[in-house]
């Protein structure tokens, strides 16, 4: 397999640069022309002797994919395809501009860890096929710097394909690239996970670079099980539980995400039981409605209800947002990305 930039640690790009020529402060430039700026191409890094440009273009590539597909939605979302293939497998990223052109703050990315999921959640498109492997750390890193090469980024959320507990270590690396090099901050980076107690316990010892976001669903312990088929058994008491340890140990409100689906887990007693179990916690809720993806028997709640869900909870001392999906004119498929991505 040929080796990529990316997958060099620091420490080993400066050895393969003066190994071939360069000096190790070389090495720094190269890291910083792309995760700073976004530079994709060595013969854009002028401040590199013309000879080393020659070399790495030849023997170092910088990234490990290539781009099956782009699209790009009215509102300006681009939603590309990536392919891996040494390593095999595809996985998407999203590139959300800011609603209003005039903002300079940057876009919002989404990004994957898995190709493909286990967990099966049977609304989502991602876990489909179950599991195929996970992606590595610089893999994830890819993922942040391709988005950074079409525009600067203002924040992140890990809400692609995948469920990041199960894939917590490269993730990990891939976070602290993004911190120190990038320079997006832990609390402009969001991880939606469907919440592994156990997993969740550890990872909050682990001082986390991201905002945690549960994907809970539901409050009722057998609807549950049917909507995160991999958690079937494990109660929704201990996952608030560990929900309730990560705001004590790190100090930060969690994101309580429900994926609304018409006539399932939309109705005023739903309601009325998630704010029972969220009672007392400072936390937030997000609801989205469902994004319909082909060859699946949910449907998205009807005109009205996700308001109405969410003054319920209002009404009932929590705080909740609805989360329109945006840039679903392109492709609707995509949209499970998007469409709890904040843009505030
Ligand atoms: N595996 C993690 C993160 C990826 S999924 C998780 O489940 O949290 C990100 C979010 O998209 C989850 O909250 C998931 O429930 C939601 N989602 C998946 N498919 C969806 C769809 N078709 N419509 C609305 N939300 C969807
Ligand atoms: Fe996996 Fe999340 Fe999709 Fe469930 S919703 S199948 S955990 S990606």
């Amino acid at each position: 397999m040929a080796q990529t930039l990316l997958a060099l640690e620091p420490a080993a790009l400066a050895e393969w640069v003066t190994s071939h020529g360069g000096q190790a402060f070389h090495a720094k430039i190269i890291r910083k022309e792309v995760l700073e700026r976004g530079v994709l191409d060595y013969g854009e890094m002028t401040s590199l002797p013309a000879d080393l440009r020659a070399t790495l273009k030849a023997d170092l590539p910088i990234l490990s994919s290539t781009e099956a597909t782009r699209t790009v939605a009215r509102d300006k979302a681009i939603k590309v395809l990536l392919s891996f293939p040494a390593r095999g497998g595809s996985v998407e990223m999203v590139h959300i501009p800011p609603p209003d052109k005039d903002d300079t703050r940057g876009a919002t990315l989404c990004i994957s860890t898995q190709v493909g999921c286990p967990v099966g959640c049977p609304f989502c498109a991602s876990g489909l096929g179950g599991l195929e492997r996970n992606l590595s750390a610089d893999e994830i890193l890819e993922q942040f710097v391709i988005g950074r090469s079409v525009g600067p980024i203002r924040r992140a959320v890990v809400m692609g394909m995948g469920e990041p507990l199960l894939n917590m270590e490269a993730l990990n690396t891939a976070l602290d690239a993004v911190h120190d090099e990038m320079g997006l901050g832990s609390r402009k980076i969001t991880v939606s996970t469907v919440g592994f107690p156990d997993r969740l316990h550890k990872a909050a010892r682990q001082k986390p670079r991201f905002e945690l976001a549960i994907s809970l669903h539901t409050a009722d312990d057998t609807q549950r099980d049917a909507l995160v088929p991999a958690m079937k058994g494990t109660s929704i008491e201990s996952i608030l539980a560990a929900g309730d340890d990560w705001f004590e140990q790190t100090g930060r409100e969690i994101t309580y995400e429900i994926a609304l689906l018409g006539g399932e887990n939309d109705t005023p007693w739903h309601a009325e039981r998630l704010a029972e179990r969220l009672n007392g916690r400072r936390c937030m809720v997000n609801l989205i409605p469902w994004n319909p993806s082909p060859g699946m028997s949910f449907s998205r709640p009807e005109a009205g209800t996700p308001e109405a869900f969410r003054d319920d909870l209002i009404a009932r001392g929590l705080v909740a947002t609805v989360r329109w999906s945006r840039g679903l004119d392109g492709d609707a498929a995509c949209g499970q990305l998007r469409q709890r991505v904040k843009q505030s």
